[in-house]
C-alpha cells in the first residue's frame, strides 16, 4: 500500500479526494489539540468541512471526560461542535451497558468521566477515587458487594494495588463483565519521561484476573458499528482522521473508511515508512491511505 502526503498532490486530486467523503470521523488528542493545547489550523479545517456540509464525529479514547466536558473544551478552542457528535470511551461504555440492558452495579477503576456517563443512564457504580492498602495485612480487608456485575477499567490517576485486588476479586466470578475503555499504551508527552496510558492499566487487571477485557475504544470496531447502525453513515464515504496508526488508522481500515494520518501526534512518518516495508495484512491495516504534516495543511485546498 502506498502512502502519500496529501498536500503534495495537484489541487484537482485533493479536491476530488475532498469530494469522496461526506462524513468525517476525527480523533481528538493529537489531531485537534495536544493535552488541552490547540493544534494551529485544525479548527479552521474542521469548521470549513462542516460548512461544506460534511457530518463530523469526534471520537476519543479518553475516558476521563464526559461528552459535555469535551464539548466545552472544544468550543473554547473554536470548534463548532454538538454533544451528539462526541463519542468518548466513557460514553461508549455507557452505551454498551445500555445496549445489553445491564442490570447491577459497576465497579469502576477509572475516573469521573465514566461515573458521570453511567449516572446519565442511571446505572449504579462505585470505585472512583483513591483507595489504597496501607499494609499487606489489611489488603483483603474489604466487603465484596454482590450487586457488582461489571468491572470497567479506564484511565485512573488513583490506580492502586487495592483496586487491582477488588477488580480481580469481582472478575473471579465469570458472570461479571470485564470492560476496558481503550488500549493506548502510553501518552504522547514528548521528552524522556513516560506516562503509561489506559492500556497499561487494562493489561494489569487482565493479568491478575486471568481474563480478557472487552474493549470499547479505537481500534475496536464497536464505535464504527455504532456510527453505521445509529447514525447511518456510509463507510465508503467516510474519512477517518487520526494521529495514531494502531488505534485510529486501524479502526478506519477495519470499518472500511478512508484514512488520513496527521503527523502532529503519536505516529511519526518514519514509523509509517517502516510499516510499508512489509505487505502483511496487519501492516496494511495500520497504513493510512494518505497523510498530512498537520490537519491545517488542508486549508489551502478548502479556500478558493
Ligand atoms: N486516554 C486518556 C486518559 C487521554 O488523556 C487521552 C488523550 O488526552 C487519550 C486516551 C487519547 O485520546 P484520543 O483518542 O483523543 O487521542
Ligand atoms: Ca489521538
Amino acid at each position: 500500500k502506498s502512502v502519500t502526503d496529501l498536500s503534495t498532490l495537484p489541487k484537482e486530486k485533493v479536491i476530488r479526494f475532498l469530494e469522496s467523503f461526506d462524513t468525517v470521523v476525527t480523533d481528538c488528542d493529537g489531531v485537534l489539540w495536544i493535552l488541552g493545547v490547540p493544534i494551529p489550523g485544525s479548527s479552521d479545517v474542521l469548521n470549513k468541512l462542516r460548512d461544506l456540509g460534511k457530518k463530523i464525529f469526534y471520537v476519543t479514547n479518553n475516558s476521563t471526560k464526559t461528552r459535555d466536558e469535551l464539548v466545552e473544551a472544544a468550543s473554547s478552542m473554536n470548534y463548532v461542535i454538538n454533544k451528539n457528535e462526541v463519542i468518548s470511551t466513557s460514553y461508549l461504555t455507557a452505551c454498551y451497558l445500555k445496549s445489553i440492558d445491564f442490570q447491577g452495579k459497576v465497579y469502576i477503576v477509572g475516573s469521573e468521566g465514566i461515573s458521570q456517563e453511567l449516572d446519565e443512564i442511571l446505572i449504579k457504580h462505585e470505585g472512583v477515587g483513591p483507595d489504597v492498602v496501607t499494609s499487606f495485612s489489611d489488603a483483603l480487608d474489604f466487603t465484596i458487594h454482590s450487586e457488582i456485575k461489571a468491572v470497567v477499567v479506564g484511565m485512573d490517576k488513583d490506580f492502586s494495588y487495592r483496586k487491582m485486588i477488588k477488580a480481580a476479586t469481582y472478575l473471579n466470578n465469570p458472570e461479571v463483565l470485564f470492560i476496558g475503555t481503550n488500549t493506548d499504551e502510553q501518552f504522547p508527552v514528548g521528552g524522556t519521561k513516560i506516562m503509561p496510558g489506559t492500556g497499561s492499566l487494562v493489561r494489569a487487571i487482565e493479568c491478575c484476573s486471568l481474563r480478557k477485557a472487552v474493549i470499547m475504544g479505537k481500534p475496536s470496531t464497536f464505535v464504527g458499528k455504532a456510527l453505521v447502525d445509529e447514525y447511518g453513515i456510509d463507510p465508503k464515504r467516510t474519512l477517518m482522521i487520526g494521529d495514531r496508526c494502531n488505534t485510529d488508522i486501524s479502526l478506519g481500515s477495519r470499518c472500511g473508511f478512508q484514512t488520513l494520518l496527521v503527523l502532529s501526534g503519536v505516529t511519526s512518518l518514519s514509523e509509517v515508512l517502516e510499516l510499508k516495508k512489509s505487505d502483511s495484512e496487519e501492516n496494511k491495516e495500520l497504513t493510512p491511505d494518505v497523510y498530512l504534516r498537520t490537519l491545517g495543511d488542508l486549508m489551502p485546498f478548502l479556500t478558493d
